[in-house]
């Protein structure tokens, strides 16, 4: 173990190491050594095995140490792995030219997983940190120091709280002492969430500081001291790896759980709508919900969509006004296009705003920032006119003219990436700058004249003026001429054919070159950070029209996928839903993009006495692809979309609930069958009557009984909820319950035998039909799969022998219902001889 002493036992730069490193416990200290990071000691084994790095030594007479380095221009890559692999990573640069002496370095970045802010770190989403406190309740904090988005909720159960922490995918999480304390609660949510888990101070007193701190006071929405303590940790958290720069964050929005459609973990990835929920399904954002809206032009649009996506509406009136801001982009397509050929010069507004409030944004990412605000006043010109949404947005959007003004006054229009070696601010500018380089100039014009003047003085025709990073500026006169070299010339260097020389005024007006030089880029960083700290006043104006960009980017996107794909606007209503030839979204696209048939729409009708539907028919007809139709539309409706329909009328749901597929959750170690007991309780607990559940294939998990009748408690009990149920089930027993349960009804997908096909066939029609299926045709898609000849045969031989044993229980069920008292001896005989006909096999 590489321990410091203080002592001097350590070299120098190893004692500094050991320091900087011990300074920051919890992360792997990379200590910049010239062109390399360096690591030692057991940090230098453990970074060779996490990033692949080739081990060495370091040694010196008595001492010796591993280490593994890796190169300064590799760094982002590798530190990117790290994170990845849920490692913090503290960076050591050094802060001055390396000398005779120890050079001085300091810790300048602390990245973790959920408060990297550099945009090459970052993936193109959300990047939350989360802090999770109780009291009474839940309360979560999530920060995305990217964009400086801060909101709070209070959860009433843990259930509601582990829904909203999938939902917005921390990727670093901050637990209250008093939950990770808690053995048995912090294995349950680890089982869940594949994050990382982090320490941080939950104090009060120091929530409150912080706070007040950052926001200016502490806001009168945190009414719990849960959410102070958890809003408060997540920023002092936050401002510890920020080298204390947290103005990026600048508003708390406490948001109601309630006040959304809930869609838990389960639910978005059963409807697939950020990642395909089977790893055999087409890979690809193509197969999720994501994917077929990805029409979002700008970085900022694509992350709110996604937003909108995790936390759909339940208001009406909110519904309506996106609607509305689609519907007039639909109706004007001059209007649309014009917006997003706009949209799609835009930079990441957002993040740019948050690099320049933290006053982080490098000399490019402020011209990036300067010609995306260049657009706006286009964008807000092409808005002129419109009503609603539009026209707030309009307001917003309102462009920022003397950001612009000052930026392009300051900055020339293609500035390197980084201050400090000039070459960025413009001429007239500042007029002192300004003179630093005309002094500069005329020296360097000096120096272009000398090789003139000094051929003529000299009378040597080839004599040259050379520069090299070396020598500096030097004469270079060919072998043949050094004759005629003049005596105040200096020699120094000698080449195989020709030499090199210098003269004292030549150095001097070299000397004069490097010193101005080196003012006008010192001079440059100042005025440059001048720059960037007005800019940062603007940051706020800044932030807002970022959101009215990322917000237009969305509506205008679904607008322009109603206008292509002719989707209509939904219409909301009290209760019943009506969907007129739908279609579900994603597998519409592939089906025309593919060859075959396209997709075939179906109708979808439900009310409360019409509110729970068993669909039958054979595997692969399109029960599951009809189920997720009327989801995908539900869930559409509620972000403001348009749907893939003719027409429909949508009432607002509560959540959205799925039991869909057979999805192994092999990483949390529970079996098929307990995973779906599991989100079938969860389903049973929270489903009410506003709630749309959409179940299939429930029981498979199980033996054929315990399948079945766990499948239809499941329904009963969604039934007595009054929830809207679509239920797909191999299960047909079940379709004995029309008639029974009041507003369950019987649908099934259509298909056909084929006789004519060889070995027989199915012909799948894709149509939702009253009624339940003539049968299952399992062992029909079996053939169709390719079975073999001999195991499709015994299949059917079994099948037809456990179909007479379903008819013993039709049977003894027929028994059970008869009432004795009421029945003739003459009818019990004919009775007696109807079921021995049956046995038989001649009925
Ligand atoms: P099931 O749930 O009945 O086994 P799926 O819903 O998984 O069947 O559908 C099987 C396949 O049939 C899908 O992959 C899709 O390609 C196709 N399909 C389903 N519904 C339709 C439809 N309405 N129109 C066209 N093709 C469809």
């Amino acid at each position: 173990v590489l321990k410091g002493t203080g002592h001097g036992a350590l070299p120098p730069m190893l004692e500094q190491y050991v320091q900087l490193r011990d300074a920051h416990p919890d992360y792997l200290l990379l200590f910049q050594c010239g062109d390399f990071y360096e690591t030692f000691g057991e940090d230098a084994e453990r970074a060779a095995r996490l990033m692949g790095l080739h081990l060495t030594h370091k040694s010196s007479k008595d001492f010796s140490t591993p280490m593994a380095g890796l190169p300064l221009r590799a760094a982002d890559a590798h530190i990117e792995k790290l994170l990845l692999q849920g490692v913090r990573v503290a960076v050591a640069d050094q802060m001055e030219e390396p000398g005779s002496g120890l050079v001085d370095r300091k810790v300048t970045q602390l990245l973790t997983p959920g408060t990297v802010t550099e945009e090459r770190l970052l993936s193109a989403d959300e990047n939350f940190l989360a802090a999770v406190a109780t009291g009474d309740g839940y309360a979560l904090a999530l920060l995305d120091l990217s964009t400086g988005e801060f909101r709070c909720a209070a959860f009433g159960t843990r259930a509601a709280l582990y829904d909203d922490l999938s939902r917005w995918r921390a990727r670093e999480v901050l637990l209250a002492p008093e939950l990770s304390g808690n053995a048995a609660l912090l294995a349950d949510f680890q089982g869940r969430f594949p994050v990382m888990l982090s320490q941080a101070s939950f104090d009060e007193d120091m929530a409150r500081q912080e706070l007040t701190l950052t926001l200016g006071d502490l806001p009168a929405s945190l009414s719990s001291s849960a959410l102070i303590r958890a809003c408060g940790a997540v920023l002092a958290y936050a401002r510890s790896t920020q080298q204390g720069r947290l103005e990026m964050v600048r508003r708390l929005s406490r948001y109601e759980p309630g006040a959304q459609l809930r869609l838990n973990d389960w639910a978005l990835r059963a409807l697939e709508v950020f990642a395909p929920q089977t790893v055999s399904s087409a890979p690809g954002a193509e197969s999720t919900l994501i994917g077929a809206l990805s029409e979002t032009r700008s970085a900022g649009g694509r992350r709110r969509l996604r937003a909108w996506l995790r936390s759909p509406l339940r208001d009406g009136v909110s519904i309506s006004a996106r609607q509305g801001a689609v519907a007039s982009l639909l109706s004007a397509p001059d209007i649309r296009h014009g917006v997003r050929a706009l949209l799609y010069r835009a930079h990441d507004l957002e993040r740019l705003s948050a690099r320049v409030a933290t006053r982080r944004a490098g000399p490019r990412e402020v011209a990036a920032l300067a010609r995306t605000l260049e657009l706006l006043p286009e964008a807000a010109a092409l808005l002129e006119g419109q009503d609603g949404l539009l026209a707030n947005l309009r307001n917003r959007l309102g462009g920022l003219p003397e950001v612009v003004a000052l930026i392009r006054a300051a900055l020339v229009d293609e500035p390197p990436i980084r201050s400090g070696e000039g070459g960025l601010i413009r001429e007239g500018f500042h007029s002192h700058l300004d003179a630093l380089r005309s002094e500069s100039l005329g020296h360097r014009a000096w120096i272009a004249e000398l090789e003139l003047s000094e051929r003529v003085r000299s009378g040597i025709p080839n004599l040259k003026v050379g520069y090299n990073s070396v020598f500096g500026y030097y004469l270079e006169v060919s072998s043949s001429h050094l004759g005629k070299v003049p005596t105040d010339y200096r020699q120094v260097a000698t080449l195989k054919d020709r030499s090199r020389f210098t003269r004292p005024d030549l150095r001097e007006h070299e000397r004069e070159i490097a010193s101005l030089d080196g003012a006008a880029d010192r001079l440059e960083a100042e005025v440059y950070t001048e720059l960037r700290e007005q800019l940062s006043g603007h940051a706020e104006a800044l932030s807002e029209a970022a959101g009215a960009v990322s917000e237009l980017d969305v509506l205008a996107a679904l607008s322009e996928i109603a206008a292509e794909r002719g989707w209509v606007r939904p219409v909301t209503t009290e209760g019943a839903l009506h969907l007129r030839q739908a279609r579900h979204p994603v597998v519409e696209r592939s089906l025309k993009v593919g060859s075959g048939g396209g997709f075939v729409p179906n109708d979808a009708e439900l009310h409360p006495e019409r509110r729970t539907l068993i669909i039958t028919g054979p595997n692969m007809a399109g029960k599951s692809t009809y189920l997720r139709t009327v989801a995908l539309c539900a869930l559409l409706h509620q972000i403001g979309s348009f749907v893939p329909a003719d027409a429909a009328e949508l009432p607002l749901f509560d959540a959205i609930h799925t039991r869909i597929g057979a999805s192994d959750d092999l990483a949390g170690g529970r079996s098929t069958f307990m995973v779906e007991m599991s989100e079938l309780a969860d389903i049973l607990h929270g489903a009410t009557k506003q709630s749309l559940v959409i179940l299939d294939e429930v029981g498979r998990g199980t033996s054929t009984l315990d399948g079945q009748a766990i499948a239809q408690a499941a329904l009963e009990g969604l039934h007595a909820t009054g929830a809207y149920t679509l239920f797909a089930t191999h299960y047909f027993e079940l379709t004995r319950l029309e008639g029974q349960l009041p507003g369950l009804l019987n649908l099934h997908v259509a298909a056909e035998e084929d006789s004519q096909l060889a070995g027989g066939g199915l012909t799948f029609y894709h149509q939702v039909m009253p009624g339940a299926a003539a049968q299952s045709y399992g062992v029909e898609v079996a053939r169709l799969a390719g079975l073999p000849q001999g195991v499709t045969a015994r299949a059917a031989s079994l099948l037809a022998g456990l179909n007479a044993q379903g008819d013993d229980g039709a049977l003894s069920r027929e028994l059970g219902a008869l009432d004795l008292g009421q029945m003739t001896p003459m009818g019990a005989l004919e009775l007696l001889q109807k079921w021995q006909k049956a046995a038989r096999g001649e009925g």
